[in-house]
């Protein structure tokens, strides 16, 4: 009680608005894929503090990295030289391809954001940028225009020069019922490929092109996509449209973003990047989140001619790569390769997906199972016939009853009709069994 009286009073009253469940809950502990809260309840951690802590919380060599450095040196700024800073900077840069070298350190993924479009903009010489519906990219001024599945809700105009381009939805076909709703809606389903994804691609691209030629800027500065969008429910695109958007925006003098904050750091299994599983190489990407594993830091990473360009301003960042945010994001790095955590998120989340694909089969208001690794979604309905989202009650009643089994799990979408399940890459298997025995559970109560 006094916790949330100090709450009430002292802070921010946003995050009183955000507060995930009808009854707050307290957590106080962490150890890799669990956490307890303060009266030594332990939950499943499904959602790692929205997709951030990559190899588990207070992992035993991550902690001792991360003292270590506190004993040696906590910050200098960038004025110094210091060499955990030039060490991670050549880790990092070693698991980009070519030509993808250049490292800015940030503090955040909005920060990392809000550089690379002004790295974009004194690039190019242009001014606007393209971003997809449903795409989440940050919080400060310049990142919350780039942001289309906002939460941010202000009766002024916080940025300009950013569009929001249409995003094919999958589940509910070709501009997708939640995301345009006077395009026509077509079935995707009865698509044969492998990725159950690509049936309607030529008709996406062919209204790609119509949107570029029609409705957008004939100079662009940018164009900025999640591989896979967290915030907006694990949505994925057809099979070539994200790089058919690449060569649009570079056919119009803009250079092409990957944002790597969900995506980035081996979650979705296959790769280490995200966009790697499209087969584009993009002009900069931007990461947070599973860089630091609950850590602060982000990062630009971009090619040494777009540098070039940027070095003509100016760019200062007093804690940008500070000695204990790069000895705990090169500690990260070392982790993924040595427990195999990339691996891991392959094996386990293709079990999970196939696993939930069964419960999919099994209920009527399960629409879509989806996503990659471990970096999952799965799309609440109202029934699969009209797949109207399940309403925000249905949904909170549900993702309350796995908290109280014991499973964290996180929500997004359009209609926040999806939840998402996107865990600290260590869970296993038997995680995964103990989740589904939940999720079966918390289902059949919603439906008796
Ligand atoms: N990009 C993506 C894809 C994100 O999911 C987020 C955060 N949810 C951000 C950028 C912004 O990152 P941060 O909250 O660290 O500023």
């Amino acid at each position: 009680e006094q916790i949330m009286k100090i709450r009430r009073q002292n802070c921010n009253p946003v995050t009183m608005k955000i507060t995930y469940y009808k009854k707050p809950l307290f957590i106080h502990q962490g150890y890799m894929q669990w956490l307890w809260d303060v009266d030594g309840r332990r939950y499943l951690d499904l959602f790692a503090g929205v997709a951030t802590v990559s190899v588990g919380h207070c992992h035993p060599k991550l902690t001792a990295a991360a003292v270590k450095q506190l004993k040696r040196l906590w910050h200098t700024t960038n004025i110094y030289v210091h060499p955990t800073l030039h060490e991670y900077c050549e880790k990092l840069a070693s698991h980009l391809p070519d030509p993808l070298k250049v490292i800015y350190l940030t503090n955040s993924g909005s920060e990392a954001n809000d550089l690379a479009m002004l790295m974009a903009r004194l690039h190019t010489g242009n001014f606007d940028i393209i971003s997809f519906r449903g795409s989440y990219h940050g919080g400060t001024q310049q990142t919350m225009g780039l942001t289309s599945n906002s939460p941010y809700k202000y009766p002024i105009s916080t940025s300009s020069g950013c569009t929001h381009i249409m995003c094919p939805d999958v589940f509910r076909g070709v501009w997708g019922g939640s995301h345009c709703r006077d395009s026509p809606v077509q079935t995707i389903r009865e698509c044969s490929c492998a990725q159950g994804h690509c049936m309607a691609n030529e008709k996406y691209i062919g209204q790609l092109k119509e949107a570029f030629s029609t409705s957008l800027p004939s100079r662009i500065a940018a164009f900025f996509g999640e591989p896979i969008q967290g915030m907006g429910g694990a949505v994925q695109y057809p099979k070539n449209f994200f790089k058919d958007t690449y060569k649009l925006v570079r056919e119009r003098g803009g250079i092409c973003i990957a944002d790597e904050v969900q995506t980035g750091f081996g979650r979705t299994g296959t790769h280490f990047w995200g966009f790697q599983g499209y087969d584009v190489i993009p002009d900069v990407v931007t990461m947070a989140k599973g860089i630091g594993n609950g850590f602060p830091i982000g990062a630009v990473v971009t090619t040494p001619e777009i540098a070039a360009s940027f070095a003509k301003a100016y760019h200062f960042n007093t804690f940008g790569g500070s000695p204990i945010a790069c000895a705990v994001a090169s500690s990260v790095l070392d982790i993924i390769k040595e427990d195999g955590l990339q691996q891991n998120s392959l094996n386990v989340g293709t079990y999970l997906l196939k696993e939930l694909a069964k419960l999919r089969d099994k209920y009527e208001i399960i629409g879509d199972v989806r996503g990659k690794g471990l970096q999952i979604g799965v799309e609440m309905v109202k029934d699969k016939a009209s797949r109207e989202p399940l309403s925000p009650e249905a949904m909170s009643e549900i993702f309350e009853d796995i908290k109280d089994m014991g499973v964290l799990i996180g929500k997004g979408g359009v209609y926040g009709q999806t939840f998402r399940i996107q865990p600290p890459m260590c869970i296993t298997n038997e995680d995964v069994d103990f989740f589904l025995a939940v999720f079966n559970k918390a289902i059949h109560n919603y439906m008796e």
